[in-house]
């Protein structure tokens, strides 16, 4: 049996974190996502670690090929056998090309890239809507989360505010981002026949039905 490996595409805002949550659970899969992946490094301060941390300090960009064997590190663990879901990795096309030479090396292979599709302006609706409180840091949401009363923490009575990278204009700078990068991947991907689109909008339970239909028909292939 091959590991049923997938990489999870989609935009900030597009419910990816939850996709993969429910991948994970239903179809005992190991979450492998850049942001735990970091987190790890720096934590433990491994080589690579703390050289991704010289970059940070100074305000740089951490090179692609870092983080590429941060992620080799990771997928080279027996953990993962059975397969990943791959979460904020690969974002450009070079990290593309740098995965598929890890996983050939370990032997490995994809086996789908779901790729959850939101339209922009749904986007912009969904993180323009978020607001945290200064105090707890308590997330909020003022049509699907709203506190009791307006612009106040139910927990703890702080102020609700909305995060600089929420606001609209910053949100469609984000996505403008997001589509260039994506784009390409979604290319190189689909040149390998493992591109499955899926319609990331209407009820949650239904989206999270389409991921798992995919994922287990490419299980099958
Ligand atoms: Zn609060």
């Amino acid at each position: 049996m091959t590991a049923l490996n997938i990489i999870l595409l989609g935009a900030p805002g597009s419910g990816k974190g939850t996709q993969a949550e429910q991948l994970c659970k239903q179809l005992e899969l190991v979450h492998v996502s850049t942001g735990d992946i970091f987190r790890e490094n720096l934590k433990n301060k491994t080589e690579l670690g703390q050289l991704a941390q010289t970059y940070m300090n100074e305000g740089k960009l951490v090179p692609d090929d870092v983080t590429a064997n941060m992620v080799r590190d990771r997928l080279a663990k027996p953990d993962v056998q059975k397969g990943f879901v791959l979460d904020g990795f690969p974002r450009t096309l070079p990290q593309a090309e740098s995965l598929t030479d890890i996983l050939n090396k370990l032997n490995s292979q994809i086996k789908a890239v779901i790729y959850i599709k939101v339209a922009d302006e749904e986007i912009v609706s969904r993180l323009s809507g978020r607001r945290i409180c200064r105090s707890c840091q308590k997330p909020y949401h003022v049509i699907f989360s709203p506190a009791a009363k307006e612009g106040v923490c139910d927990t703890c009575g702080g102020e609700l505010y909305q995060r600089d990278d929420d606001n609209p204009t910053t949100v469609r700078a984000r996505l403008t981002t997001y589509h260039q990068q994506t784009s390409p991947l979604v290319e190189y991907y689909t040149k390998a026949g493992l591109v499955v689109e899926i319609e990331g909008q209407g009820p949650v339970a239904e989206v999270i039905d389409r991921t798992l239909t995919a994922a287990r028909q490419a299980a099958a292939k």
